[in-house]
């Protein structure tokens, strides 16, 4: 039952109501689960899932419970204004613990006794307190405001006091995050197995994990300027359609609970919403299940969720002893929280400090200051490394990608490590056409050369992908025919006005070595450049991190950042497009994408990026990995900001990589000129070749 005076409904509580609660509930009954951890917006769950929690076990599995708030003002308020009402209102409750006046010797605010147990209320400043008798359930409100005592962390001080229920303890921990690295519930999350909720489109039932950057979008008016919040509603990323609030209630009611932590299973890590991402295009046009090949639905009238599953076994990998729960206000049901309340809170946190309030609060998420900026040219150009060889220890392998223009040929040679880590080796660039048989050679000859690590061991180049997409597509074809054994592989960036975002490597494989039915590879760049610039964004050497040679210069960033994500829209329906301002050049950027091709050309005949690293003995760049998180994913597009702040929660402050040396400042180009940049050096990265008009590669929102 709800209490009246507790919250904005009342009268007999169905989980259905708050369909996002049923999640972490049933989790307490789901076998195996000790503890819980939910990282979710305020005034979402939280106390309703500490109410009924404490009902349950009162009622049906008396034990000894303990709620712990952070101060004993908050304990006591807490006890007086939910827990009190909220025993009063639910009749078998008030009978099991009874009212001040029949029980009023056994009773104080912070002490209910009931059969087989009871309820004690504590604030989290006093060790005594937390550890004065053995506990089988603990319930911790609010742990981002605990303070560390001198006995340690309350945290752990409760937990101790568990160690009497071995067998049946359930510790559960609630709170909206804080501060990036300063967030204890970011970092219980980061500990369990990350479970995040999708919800299905009441117009093509395709499910989705909601992102508010990713999935509300809002008009703005015709002088295209100010904001319409009042117009904002969830976009399906499949089909595009916008949901009406009353299409968004009926979705609200299809959620369902996903395992989404990263884990290494079969030699290979694999992350479930990656592979979620990777899987639902093609299945849904299949008329099949994409969830299926990411998780098993394990579910009973005690417990509901996708369990994630090793993709070539089949095992559950990941545990779900520790059961962790994000969720954003998206998932509210409640009218104070409709698209566009929410766009409206985001358009009215023009600071610093209301954005870590709108993450904190509204998306769940932890938030960093200042960090809104961190992809301009300049902070890359911060970043460059000076390595001791050509082929830095942490390479397993090394792919090329090739960019042909009219007159020239662009390439990058990039070296890639342990779950996609890389370098950036060396750029090249060769002048003539490629039509032209000595060009072919020169070509031919870089393809084959050796790179060397500084322990001499050699590396081939593993495979290549060249583009096909410009004047010299015969001559392309041709060059790449005649080397398929090498895996010189000819692609086609997929079409810009498909608006669709396919795997970055096609399913189908060019085999036929007849001229007339060769065809060249279609690559996915749109997929491409999302993961490339989420790499971009990332701030330490680990998974995805692109290091960068110090031979980069200022307009190789340049072209590398040159594309923006834009939110379109055509006959009512969103699309999410790449767009190359007039006047900009990609080149470095295409080249990155067909070269992480390549890399997916080679796993899609089954090799192994981190077995090879364990093969070829790279080394380990970093020890510690931190907690993966929703953020951790490609930049959602932010509708309205040409520089769209970076979802940052899950980072840890910059960590220079070992080996890192900044170049000699006299050697560092002026400053990035706003637009375009100019040619700062005679290096040949640093050419500039503009296109007329904005170059778009679009796809339905995804
Ligand atoms: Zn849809
Ligand atoms: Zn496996």
């Amino acid at each position: 039952m709800l209490a009246k005076e507790a919250g904005s409904t009342s009268g007999k509580y169905r989980t259905g109501r708050v369909e996002i609660a049923r999640g972490p509930m049933l989790a307490a009954t789901e076998p195996g689960v000790r503890k819980i951890s939910a990282m979710v917006a305020t005034q979402l769950l939280k106390t309703t899932l500490i109410e009924n929690l404490v009902g349950f076990h009162a009622h049906l599995d008396p034990c000894p419970i303990l709620i712990v708030q952070p101060k004993d003002s908050a304990a006591s308020q807490f006890s007086k204004e939910r827990i009190g009402p909220f025993i009063k209102a639910t009749p078998k409750l008030r009978s099991l613990i009874g009212t001040s006046k029949s029980r009023a010797a056994g009773e104080t605010i912070d002490y209910k006794a009931f059969p087989g147990g009871f309820l004690g209320i504590v604030g989290s400043g006093s060790a005594d307190n937390l550890a004065r008798r053995p506990i089988r359930l603990v319930l911790c409100d609010e742990v981002d405001k605990y303070q560390p005592l001198k006995e340690g962390n309350p945290l752990d001080i409760v937990e101790e006091r568990q160690a009497t229920f071995e067998s049946n303890s359930l510790n559960v921990a609630v709170c909206s995050p804080t501060i990036t690295g300063e967030s204890k519930i970011e970092v219980r999350f980061g500990q369990s197995d990350q479970r995040r909720a999708s919800v299905a489109c009441p117009h093509c039932w395709h499910r989705q994990f909601l992102d508010f950057f990713k999935h509300v979008h809002w008009d703005k008016g015709s002088d295209g300027k100010t904001h319409r919040p009042e117009t904002a509603r969830v976009y399906c990323e499949a089909c595009g359609t916008g949901w009406s609030e009353g299409q968004r209630q009926r979705a609200l009611e299809t959620i369902r609970w996903h395992q989404t932590r990263i884990f290494e299973c079969c030699d290979e890590r694999q992350n479930p919403l990656d592979a979620y991402g990777a899987a639902w295009a093609v299945d849904e046009a299949n008329g099949e299940d994409p969830s299926a090949r990411v998780w098993d639905w394990w579910s009973s009238n005690r417990h509901a969720v996708y369990r994630a599953k090793c993709r070539h076994c089949g095992t559950w990998a990941v545990p779900n002893e520790h059961a962790g729960f994000q969720a954003s206000k998206l998932y509210s049901p409640w009218a104070n929280d409709a698209p566009p309340k929410m766009a409206g809170k985001w358009l009215a946190a023009v600071d610093e400090d209301g954005k870590l309030t709108f993450y904190n609060t509204q998306l769940a998420l932890t938030y960093r200051k200042n960090m809104g900026k961190a992809l301009s040219s300049d902070a890359l150009l911060e970043r460059r490394e000076m390595w001791d060889a050509e082929v830095p220890d942490g390479v397993a392998v090394i792919t090329i990608g090739i960019d042909v223009q009219d007159y020239r040929l662009e390439l990058e040679v990039v070296g890639w490590g342990r779950d996609e880590e890389s370098w950036s080796i060396f750029y090249h660039v060769i002048e003539g056409e490629l039509s032209d048989p000595e060009i072919q050679l020169e070509l031919d000859e870089f393809l084959q050369r050796r790179w060397y690590r500084a322990d001499g061991r050699p590396f081939a180049v593993a495979a290549a992908c060249i583009d096909s997409g410009g004047h010299h597509t015969t001559a392309v074809y041709n060059f790449s025919k005649a080397r398929l054994s090498r895996k010189i592989w000819a692609i086609k960036g997929e079409s810009a006005r498909t608006g669709q975002r396919n795997p970055l490597w096609p399913t189908k494989q060019p085999t036929s070595r007849s001229k007339k039915s060769f065809r060249p590879v279609i690559l996915g760049v749109n997929a491409g450049k999302d993961t490339i610039r989420g790499y971009l964004g990332k701030e330490r050497p680990g998974p995805g991190y692109m290091h960068f040679n110090v031979d980069r210069d200022l307009n190789y960033f340049a072209q590398l950042t040159s594309e923006q994500i834009e939110v379109k829209e055509q006959g009512g329906v969103k699309f999410w497009v790449w767009v190359l301002p007039a006047g900009r050049a990609n080149e470095a950027s295409d080249c990155r994408v067909y070269a992480y091709g390549a890399l997916h050309g080679l796993m899609h005949r089954g090799f192994k990026l981190n077995r090879e690293a364990n093969k070829v003995g790279a080394e380990v760049t970093v020890i510690e990995t931190p907690p993966a998180t929703a953020a951790d994913d490609p930049p959602p597009a932010e509708p309205d900001e040409e520089e769209a702040p970076m979802p940052i929660a899950g980072m840890a402050p910059p960590v220079p990589a070992r080996k890192r040396t900044k170049p000699p400042g006299d050697q560092r180009p002026a400053p990035a000129p706003a637009e375009p940049p100019t040619a700062p050096s005679g290096a040949p990265a640093a050419k500039m070749h503009g296109r007329s008009g904005p170059k778009r590669i679009g796809r339905r929102l995804a």
